[in-house]
C-alpha cells in the first residue's frame, strides 16, 4: 500500500462545510484576486495559500486554531507570513475556529467571542489522513496512540498482515510530515528485498 494520505481532508466540520466555495485543495491564487478569503490553518499548505493569495491581491484572513503559526512550517517562510501578519496585511486570528460558513459571511469563534466577517472563500487547509478504512479492512493493526500508525516492520516494510507492506507517507499515520519524497524511496529496496528472500 502506497496510498500516501492526500486523498481524505480532515474536515471541518461545521454547517456550510459542503458550499461550493469551501475548498480543501489549493488550486492556484490568481482565482481570488480581489476576493475575501479565509484560510484555515497555520501549517505549510495554509500558509503557502495565504502568501500565493495575498501576493494576488486577494483580501487574506486566517483562523487558526493555536496561538502561533506552526513551528514545523519551513523556516525561510515562516518569517514572511509572521511578518505579514504583524504588519496587518494578512489578518489573523489566532486561538479561534470557524463556526459557520454561509454563502456571503462566515463565523468565527474568538476567545472574545463569536464574529462575522463578510467572506468570498473558504480555503480549508487542515491536513488529510490515510484511509484507514481500507488499511483495516485488508487486516493492517493501527497504532494505539494518537499518530495511528500502520504497524509494520521497519527492517521489511511489511504490516502485521502477511503480505502487506506499506511504502511512502502512509507509514506515518498521521503524522503526515514525518516521511517525504526523500526519505521514503527506501520503502520500495525494502519491500524487494523482503519478497525476493522470500523465494
Ligand atoms: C504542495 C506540496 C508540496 C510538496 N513538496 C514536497 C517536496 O518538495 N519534497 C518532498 O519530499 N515532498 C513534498 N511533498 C510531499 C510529497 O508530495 C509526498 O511526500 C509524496 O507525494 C508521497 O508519496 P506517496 O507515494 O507516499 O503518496 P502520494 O504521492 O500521495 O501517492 C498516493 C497515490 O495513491 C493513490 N491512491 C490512494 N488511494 C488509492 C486506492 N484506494 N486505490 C488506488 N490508488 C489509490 C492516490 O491517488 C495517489 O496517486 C509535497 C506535497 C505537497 C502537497
Amino acid at each position: 500500500m502506497a496510498t500516501g494520505f492526500y486523498d481524505l481532508p480532515n474536515l471541518l466540520g461545521v454547517k456550510g462545510e459542503d458550499l461550493p466555495k469551501v475548498k480543501h485543495y489549493y488550486d492556484e491564487p490568481h482565482s481570488y484576486a480581489f476576493q475575501k478569503i479565509v484560510v484555515v490553518g497555520a501549517a505549510n499548505s495554509a500558509v503557502d495559500a495565504a502568501l500565493e493569495t495575498y501576493r494576488k491581491s486577494a483580501e487574506v484572513t486566517m483562523i487558526i486554531r493555536e496561538n502561533e503559526i506552526r513551528q514545523s512550517v519551513k523556516y525561510w517562510v515562516r518569517p514572511d507570513i509572521e511578518n505579514r501578519i504583524k504588519e496587518g496585511s494578512i489578518k489573523a486570528f489566532f486561538n479561534s475556529e470557524i463556526a459557520e460558513i454561509r454563502e456571503y459571511e462566515i463565523d468565527i469563534q474568538t476567545l472574545n467571542g463569536k464574529i462575522t466577517i463578510p467572506n468570498d472563500f473558504v480555503l480549508a487547509m487542515t491536513g488529510y489522513q490515510p484511509n484507514y478504512h481500507f488499511l483495516k479492512n485488508l487486516g493492517v493493526e493501527i497504532s494505539p496512540d494518537s499518530a495511528k500508525r500502520p504497524l509494520y516492520d521497519s527492517q521489511t516494510q511489511e504490516t502485521t498482515q502477511k503480505g502487506v507492506y506499506v511504502a511512502g507517507v502512509v507509514c506515518g499515520g498521521m503524522k503526515t510530515n514525518e516521511w517525504f519524497i526523500e526519505n521514503s524511496r527506501i520503502h520500495a529496496d525494502l519491500i524487494m528485498e523482503h519478497i525476493r528472500q522470500k523465494g
